[in-house]
């Protein structure tokens, strides 16, 4: 039994975890073995966590946060959670057959960013391959990138992505995008923008560094080579919200849903912070912020329960 059970790593979970142990709440975050401190783990260099004036490593960054958490007294389990029961209290949480109970729960599962499904997306992402212009764009001045997807996100991170690169393709698979009429008409706009229309990224090159891309036609079938030494992937998201479908309240693509300023959802005692709640800002240091904002919302909460 536990005051706080924190279910998902990444700077949300970690700094809910931080500030829990702090309160003394002796929390125990659960974390996937398959991603333990989520999409951080993913990038290479981070330059923008402020208090690094120098940048440092995605997975140091989250090392560092799970250390500092321990360092309070924090428990972890590297294993994924595959049920819960949050319709009495204490709720309850379940890896496999083991059941855990808390007065409370903070959801910090986050989103995973769509990808194509090629083999060299493992081995290239942070080394010119990335899903977040926002985090990577500085890298690229002076480059010549590649931008895939149809939607807003795609034609807003190729406009951003004009700001350091000096030509960014955009590769959508159709001859028409997705994004609103506004959007794409900046992009029409950008004279550093060029559309590749019906095509799609079949395979990215480089050892250890993207180096071209091969995109085929999908009209003719006519394969090609473009030299790129950065991807942006902007395909869409999901968060990893399977686990409460029909539980906690989600927006039509599966956010959780949030009482606006607070972390509070739609069951007393459950929060949820990070990406999981979030598809408009997706940075560390929100994240890191809203798991901070759920720690605090939990303790107050339990303090207002223990009267
Ligand atoms: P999205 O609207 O779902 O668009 C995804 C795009 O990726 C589509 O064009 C889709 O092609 C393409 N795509 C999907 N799977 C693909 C694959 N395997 N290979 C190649 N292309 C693939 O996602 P989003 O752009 O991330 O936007 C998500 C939501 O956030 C939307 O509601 C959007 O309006 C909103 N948003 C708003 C703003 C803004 O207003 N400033 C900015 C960003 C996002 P098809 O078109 O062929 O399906």
């Amino acid at each position: 039994m536990r005051d706080v059970i924190i279910i998902g790593s990444g700077p949300a979970g970690y700094t809910a975890a931080i500030y829990a142990a702090r309160a003394q709440l002796n929390p125990l975050l659960i974390a996937s073995s398959v991603e333990p401190g989520g999409e951080l783990m993913k990038t290479t260099e981070v330059e923008n966590f402020p208090g690094f004036p120098e940048g440092i490593m995605g997975p140091e960054l989250m090392t560092n946060f799970r250390a500092q958490a321990e360092r309070f007294g924090a428990e972890f389990i590297t294993e994924k959670v595959t049920r819960v029961d949050f319709s009495e209290r204490p709720f309850r949480v379940w890896v496999r057959d083991d059941e855990y109970r808390a007065e409370s729960v903070i959801v910090s599962t986050g989103a995973r960013s769509l990808m194509l499904g090629l083999e060299a997306e493992q081995r290239l992402i942070g080394h010119g391959l990335s899903t977040c212009a926002t985090c990577d764009g500085f890298f690229f001045r002076g480059h010549e990138i590649a931008v895939v997807g149809g939607g807003d996100s795609a034609i807003e991170e190729a406009t951003f992505l004009t700001k350091f690169a000096d030509k960014v393709t955009i590769i959508h698979r159709r001859d028409e995008f997705r994004a609103s009429k506004i959007m794409q008409q900046r992009a029409f706009d950008n004279p550093k923008i060029e559309i590749l229309w019906n095509h799609t990224v079949t395979e990215i090159n480089g050892a250890d560094k993207v180096e071209s891309i091969e995109v085929t036609d999908t009209t003719s079938g006519a394969t090609s080579t473009l030299a790129v030494t950065g991807v942006f992937i902007a395909i869409g998201h999901r968060p990893n919200t399977d686990l409460f479908t029909g539980v906690l309240d989600m927006d039509e693509t599966g956010y959780l849903e949030t009482v606006p300023g607070s972390s509070r959802t739609n069951i007393e005692g459950v929060f949820a912070c990070g990406d999981v709640q979030d598809h408009t800002y997706r940075q560390a240091i929100t994240a890191a912020g809203s798991g901070c904002m759920a720690a605090i919302d939990a303790e107050r909460w339990l303090e207002s329960q223990h009267g």
